[in-house]
C-alpha cells in the first residue's frame, strides 16, 4: 500500500519513507504547522512533505521536488488553491452514482486536460512562504453528474454527497 505513495520518492532519487506528522494523516483536526489549531475541517486528505531515515531523522523534501500521479485517469481541472494550485482527476471508477476523483492541492502545474497514466510527472511543488513544503492528496467520491465548473474546494467540502476517504485505505 505506501509502497506505491513511496514510489514518487524514489522517482525523486529519495531512497528514505515518507513520514506523517500528527496533522498530516486523514481526517487529523489540527494543523501541523504555524499555530496547530483546528482546522476548519478534519484534514481531507494526507499532506506529503516529510521523510524519514534510518537514524530517525526527518527532512522536509525541496521545492524542486516532482509530484507524479498515483492513480491513472483524467485531469478534469485545475483550479487555485490557498497555496497554489489543485488539480483534479477523475478515475474510471463508480460507486452509487459517484465517481471517484483525485485531487492534488499545492502544486505549480501546467499539465491539461486529457488522460493522465500512473506515474506521469503532474507538477512540481509550489512556491510558500510561511508553510512547510509538502503537497496535498485527497481521494473522494463525487456525483457522477456534477457540473465540472462546480468543483472547488468549497463545493465539495458542502455537498453532502460527496465523500473523502482515506487514501492508505483504499490504494
Ligand atoms: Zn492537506
Amino acid at each position: 500500500m505506501k509502497d506505491l505513495f513511496n514510489q514518487t520518492l524514489i522517482k525523486n532519487s529519495i531512497s528514505d519513507p515518507w513520514y506523517f506528522k500528527e496533522g498530516m494523516n486523514f481526517d487529523d483536526k489540527n494543523l501541523w504547522w504555524g499555530d496547530y489549531n483546528l482546522r476548519l475541517v478534519p484534514h481531507e486528505g494526507v499532506d506529503f512533505g516529510y521523510t524519514i531515515n534510518s537514524d530517525g531523522k526527518i527532512s522536509n523534501i525541496q521545492e524542486s521536488f516532482f509530484v507524479y500521479n498515483f492513480l491513472k485517469g483524467t485531469v478534469i481541472k485545475t483550479i487555485k488553491d490557498f497555496i497554489g494550485e489543485s488539480v483534479f482527476i477523475k478515475h474510471d471508477k463508480s460507486e452509487k452514482k459517484r465517481s471517484l476523483y483525485s485531487i492534488y492541492g499545492h502544486l505549480q502545474t501546467d499539465i491539461s486536460k486529457g488522460p493522465v497514466s500512473s506515474f506521469q510527472k503532474i507538477g512540481t511543488i509550489s512556491n510558500r512562504k510561511n508553510i512547510p513544503v509538502h503537497f496535498h492528496y485527497s481521494l473522494v467520491w463525487i456525483p457522477e453528474n456534477i457540473d465540472f465548473k462546480m468543483l472547488d474546494w468549497k463545493s465539495i467540502n458542502t455537498l453532502k454527497t460527496v465523500e473523502f476517504i482515506n487514501p492508505f485505505k483504499y490504494i
